[in-house]
């Protein structure tokens, strides 16, 4: 490119707003400390490192090979999508979904979490978000004008957002409120009971609920994740967002839907139909295969985390760390020691030991005092992290 008078180029406001994306932080960190020839052990991002099974990826190869696939999609999902995800719905949580509009497929959950503010929020409203989270529901109320108010998750209320301590200020101006659980990064899991109050809140407030389920599909010890639109007037209250991603292993094909409340989804739809242009049909197909397909997979790979989780949780233990066994997720949410912060432990790990963990306050200021790591690497590399922590000298 020629050099010569450059105009200078600005950020918009709204971007010089967000904090830094974490992920994209450790990863340049990680990357120094591999070209340094060290071998890392990522326990970051919870990115499933078991394969997609063979009958999906079948049906992209083959719906890819349709040239009535290569088109653009339909914007708001194939129909025969929609029913899948309906029948899914009602196998997995006996709760009867219609198709045709309490059921909107998205481009990974991700999407339509970061979509969703700008089809109900207006400058000055607030957006309740729990603390630690999943980062994208406060940046994308930032991006979209609104203003993201923490509720703490704190260990004491087995990390579940204490609704009556939010102050009526806030609560005259809140217009959204994001849950998760089982939850990232706490790994805690929440009953019915919970569900049921936050049906109450909403209805007493006038508040719309985003419920995240990304990780309903991952539980161990028996646990059965409940949907929230289980909870009697929750399909009047709110959204749940699922995600083929972790369920079936299928991150990187960006394949995720909401389900509830229709007006709701018809806004977030209004949205995306000026924005995107929708699924790649064959991997839509390949969806269908997902949710109609075998699914005993599923129970081999919780059981596979489940092995990891008692390595890594029984490993920690034994080394003197704080931490206990999750029902759910592929998290383990542990104190750090002693003496340590989170950013100086996660520090202190991935130069010392060569392992990417999460520090928990960059998920949140609560998340202090903690580090997510995640259950996506073998058990020989498990047993390998805890044998390099065990051995890290933390004084
Ligand atoms: C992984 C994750 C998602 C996003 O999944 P997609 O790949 O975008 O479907 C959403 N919420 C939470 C809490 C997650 O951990």
């Amino acid at each position: 490119m020629k050099s010569g008078s450059k105009t200078k180029i600005e950020l918009a406001e709204r971007l010089k707003k967000l904090p830094p994306y974490l992920f994209a932080e450790i990863d340049r960190v990680k990357r120094e400390v591999m070209r340094s020839g060290k071998d890392v052990i990522d326990l970051g991002v919870g990115d499933p490192d078991l394969p997609t099974p063979p009958h999906i990826v079948e049906a992209l190869h083959k719906a890819a090979l349709d040239p009535a696939n290569q088109k653009y999609a339909l914007d708001l999902g194939m129909p025969i999508l929609r029913e899948a995800i309906a029948e899914w719905y009602f196998r997995r949580f006996k709760v009867r979904l219609d198709p045709s509009c309490e059921v909107l497929p998205l481009i990974g959950s991700k999407e339509g979490i970061g979509h969703i503010p700008f089809a109900f929020v207006n400058p000055g409203d607030v957006v309740l978000v729990p603390d630690p989270g999943y980062p994208v529901y406060r940046a994308t109320t930032i991006l979209a004008g609104g203003e993201p108010y923490n509720m703490p998750l704190i260990e004491g209320n087995g990390f579940l957002p204490d609704l009556g301590k939010i102050p009526a200020e806030i609560l005259r101006r809140a217009k959204l409120l994001f849950v998760n659980y089982p939850n990232n990064p706490t790994a805690a899991v929440c009953d019915g009971e919970f569900f049921r109050s936050v049906v109450d809140f909403a209805r007493r407030h006038g508040i719309i609920v985003c419920h995240d389920a990304a990780y309903t599909e991952l539980a161990y010890d028996g646990y059965i994740a409940p949907s929230f639109l289980e909870t009697d007037g929750a399909g009047e209250v709110g959204i749940e967002f699922h995600s083929l991603s972790k369920t079936y292993s299928m991150t990187g094909w960006r394949i995720g839907f909401a389900v509830g409340r229709a007006e709701v989804l018809a806004g977030l739809g209004k949205v995306k139909s000026n924005l995107d242009s929708g699924i790649f049909q064959a991997i839509q197909i390949a969806g269908v295969a997902a949710l109609r397909g075998p699914q005993d997979f599923l129970r081999e790979y919780s059981a596979t985390y489940q092995r990891r989780r008692d390595l890594l949780v029984e490993g920690l233990k034994k080394i003197g760390w704080n931490v206990s066994k999750p029902r759910a997720t592929f998290y383990v949410w542990s104190h750090v020691p002693e003496g340590f912060s989170s950013e100086a432990m996660a520090r202190a790990l991935l130069l010392k030991a060569g392992i990417v963990a999460t520090p928990g306050n960059g998920l949140g200021p609560s998340g202090e005092g903690y580090i997510r790591m995640a259950l996506t690497v073998g058990e020989e590399r498990i047993m390998e992290a805890v044998d390099r922590i065990g051995k890290l000298d933390l004084c």
